[in-house]
């Protein structure tokens, strides 16, 4: 029964697409098996481990209460923290849906429709369901305003709770064939069409995916009021009278914007809702500005991880060129709205180059969100680390937990698309799929090793003989073109793919970066090909200074990092390897799950005492996929390396302060070791480095201490302090003072002379030499702000 109305379900869709949409339809996740080394294992950990984890999550930290608070089940005593923590039951759901695809668990369908019942029961009458809103509780959220929608410019974020429902609600049907979900987001849907328009609410949401929302559910039901609707809240970003900023890119109307700026995750859902909308309604100026945001992105503003946003500062793109690697913001949700935004690009335009992006951020920058073993996650996802960065199993925001959980069972979604009599391959994944095409059915199987192999056996299976041009996605990296612009390139030279079929070469002809075998095909044709699985030495624009005179490692789809666990010298970012080095690639099975490293020789660089000259010694170095690392505790981890001395972070000279025990007013000891790394950074605002902070203490005293490691005369103490403004919560502080020890006690330094206290510069004190064995500094904080410390040094 519930396969019929699947199959049901699926021809609707293809019969809505006729009506107008886009001119290329993806193969549905659930026609879609995959059968292979690399994503189904992960796929089976999504299902066994993170779908449990997070909704367990979701129960605990009250996300699931939130609702039957609303629904007045249970007392209403507090809310959880933020006013979009609906949204990550919705996503959890979202993801079970798919993967009771792969995986059956009638106990799992079971739990899901009780949720979908709680759920059901917090709307309110007319359709409303916001729970921060309905639970009868006496001290409202800030961000929630007196009125329904009141704030929704701003932060109450009910619109995005909406989207993210219809998101699920859509996932939930066509995955289950049931209709409670899609009955409660219907009812949200006509309340939202009733209440916003043109002379009625004219509100835009604050933070988008309502309209990519909107555009499933009027796929699903054929009500073009909710396509309207989208389209609305599109138009009315950027008119007077309305919250304008580059924050939530209602600065400008959406047709006027050229270039991709503000917050990452509310940008790229914004131009992937713009891009259904142009599909559905063929609108050509929503077209032209996406096109040329996407031109922006990927020539200017795109990690050679797929990585999006590269300041954490508004967790917004950055301007032009600017990539730093350790700072690198590059949320996980930004990297699944890159993938949602890519995917629409190609069903509009029938271009490999947006398939190449999807590509590059899946197996890369997205990937790295999750850890092996699928409960641990990262926020940022930056390309540099000295250990400071860890996954985390949950934060109080946890977009990023649930996104991943929806994401990775929709994966099989992405493998296959088709439009008339073409049927594009754009994944390279192990297992079967079938497919309805105008003239017969067909079942189409991989058998491939990728992304560690390039070779792949392409069975096809139509039902009857017949006609049709397979259409494979020739990557843009196999043909050393790593990015479509100038942002990366590769000089290894192009070597040419061949193909054949039932073994005999065929002539192919290259369309849009696709090798197009059109041909009357008959059950058991194969077609076989290799892509090259060089080891690529991929360089940067010269304009990205934070890549200058490097190279990052690239092999197939899979970009690589060094990391400290497979390196003799552990300060990774001290290694240089030559831009002519051989590499060589070796399957690890038993290393991170079995992954392909790549090793070569290069050489450290140390500084020493008393010299300017750097000692080198020669050293094997191992690179690991850049996804798999940060699953073996802390340590130093470089994606960029560099090929010449001067761009490398030699080993430190060791000084007093870098032999000496911290401690202080902080028990991170994380943040303590920030004081003596000798990490330089290049102003108090930059974070790529380790800092220690008070946050959010403000108007205490503080200290910090060291303890030498022998007794020593010092006379000077040099602080760089943190100073975060505007968005962080430090500020140089009111006050500091030196002491040092003398028989077991603190005694003040006599000071001779004492910079200002300033920020962007070392604040040094100098004092009449003292011999001690410990030396403290003690920090009175900003009245109105905490302080931080990014490095201390004595003399
Ligand atoms: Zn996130």
């Amino acid at each position: 029964m519930i396969q019929k109305t699947i199959l049901f379900c699926f021809f609707c869709l293809g019969a809505f697409a006729q009506k107008g949409d886009y001119p290329i339809q993806p193969v549905a996740f659930t026609q879609v098996h995959f059968k292979d080394n690399f994503w189904t294992p992960k796929m089976q950990v999504n299902a066994n481990v993170t779908i449990p984890y997070t909704l367990n999550q979701c129960k605990i930290t009250g996300r699931i209460d939130n609702f039957r608070k609303a629904a007045k089940q249970i007392p209403a005593d507090k809310s959880t923290s933020f006013t979009f923590d609906d949204t990550d039951l919705y996503k959890v759901i979202e993801g079970a849906s798919y993967s009771l695809q792969t995986q059956k668990n009638p106990q799992l369908e079971t739990y899901l429709d009780s949720l979908i019942t709680i759920i059901g029961s917090a709307q309110e009458a007319d359709g409303y369901l916001y729970t921060f809103r309905t639970m009868p509780i006496q001290k409202p959220h800030e961000w929630l305003g007196a009125k329904r929608w009141e704030k929704e410019e701003d932060l109450s974020h009910e619109l995005y709770n909406a989207g993210h429902l219809f998101e699920s609600a859509v996932a939930h049907y066509q995955a289950t064939g049931k209709k409670n979900l899609l009955n409660i987001a219907i009812r949200n849907a006509d309340l939202l069409v009733k209440t916003f328009g043109w002379g009625k609410e004219e509100r835009f949401p604050g933070h988008q995916i309502v309209e990519t929302g909107l555009t499933k559910l009027y796929r699903v039901t054929g009500k073009k009021a909710y396509l309207d609707l989208a389209k609305f809240f599109l138009d009315l970003r950027g008119k007077e009278g309305h919250l304008n900023q580059e924050y939530s890119q209602s600065h400008k109307k959406v047709v006027d914007q050229h270039t991709a700026v503000g917050h990452a995750v509310r940008a790229t859902y914004m131009y992937t809702g713009m891009a259904d909308v142009a599909a559905l309604t063929g609108d050509k100026a929503y077209l032209s500005a996406i096109d040329d945001i996407w031109h922006d992105v990927v020539d200017k503003k795109l990690y050679i991880t797929g990585g999006i946003g590269a300041t954490g500062n508004g967790e917004a793109f950055g301007d032009d060129y600017d990539l730093p690697n350790m700072s690198a913001y590059a949320e996980t949700c930004a990297a699944i709205a890159n993938v949602y935004w890519n995917q629409r690009m190609f069903l509009l335009h029938g271009d490999a180059q947006y398939v190449d992006v999807l590509e590059r951020t899946l197996y890369n920058g997205l990937l790295s969100g999750i850890s092996l073993s699928g409960d641990k996650f990262f926020y940022p996802n930056p390309l540099a680390s000295m250990g400071q960065h860890q996954r985390r199993a949950w934060w109080d925001c946890a977009c990023c937990v649930s996104n991943m959980t929806r994401f990775l069972p929709s994966v099989p979604g992405y493998t296959y698309a088709q439009n008339q009599k073409n049927l594009y391959v754009n994944l390279f994944v192990g297992g079967t799929a079938t497919i309805q095409l105008p003239n017969t059915a067909v079942t189409i199987t991989q058998q491939t090793a990728y992304p560690w192999e390039g070779k792949n056996d392409i069975t096809i299976a139509p039902a009857k003989t017949a006609q049709f041009a397979l259409r494979i996605r020739i990557p843009g990296w196999a043909l050393s073109k790593p990015s479509s612009g100038d942002l990366y390139k590769d000089e290894t030279p192009e070597s040419p793919i061949q193909l054949l079929v039932n073994g005999k070469v065929f002539s192919y002809k290259m369309e849009k970066g696709y090798a197009v075998v059109d041909r009357v095909w008959k059950k058991g044709d194969k077609v076989s090909f290799t892509l090259p699985m060089d080891v690529r030495k991929i360089l940067a624009n010269s304009n990205v200074k934070a890549d200058k005179s490097k190279f990052a490692l690239q092999r197939g789809p899979m970009v690589y990092c060094l990391e400290g666990n497979d390196n003799t010298s552990a300060s990774v970012m001290s290694l240089v390897v030559d831009k002519t080095a051989p590499v060589t690639a070796s399957y690890q099975q038993d290393l991170l799950n079995g992954v392909m490293t790549l090793n070569m020789k290069g050489f450290t660089t140390q500084r020493q005492v008393g010299s300017e000259e750097l000692v080198k010694k020669t050293t094997d170095i191992k690179a690991i996929p850049y996804y798999s690392w940060a699953n073996r505790g802390a340590t130093e981890m470089t994606v960029w390396i560099p090929y010449e001395e001067t761009a490398a972070r030699p080993t430190p000279a060791p000084t007093i302060a870098s032999k000496s025990k911290v401690s202080g007013s902080v028990s991170n000891l994380l943040m303590l070791k920030a004081l003596n790394d000798q990490y330089e950074v290049e102003n108090s605002n930059d974070k790529s480095a380790n800092f220690l902070h008070w946050w959010p203490k403000k108007n205490t005293t503080e200290y910090l201490q060291y303890d030498f490691d022998q007794t020593y005369t010092v006379s000077s103490s040099s602080i760089y302090w943190l100073d975060d403004s505007p968005w962080g919560g430090c500020r140089i502080p009111a006050s500091y003072k030196i002491y040092y020890q003398k028989d077991g006690e603190w005694i003040p330094v006599k000071v001779i002379n004492q910079s200002p206290i300033a920020k962007d510069q070392l604040n040094t004190v100098q004092f009449e030499p003292v011999t001690t064995k410990a030396i403290k500094m003690e920090v009175q904080l900003p009245t109105d702000n905490a302080a931080g410390v990014i490095e201390w040094a004595v003399k």
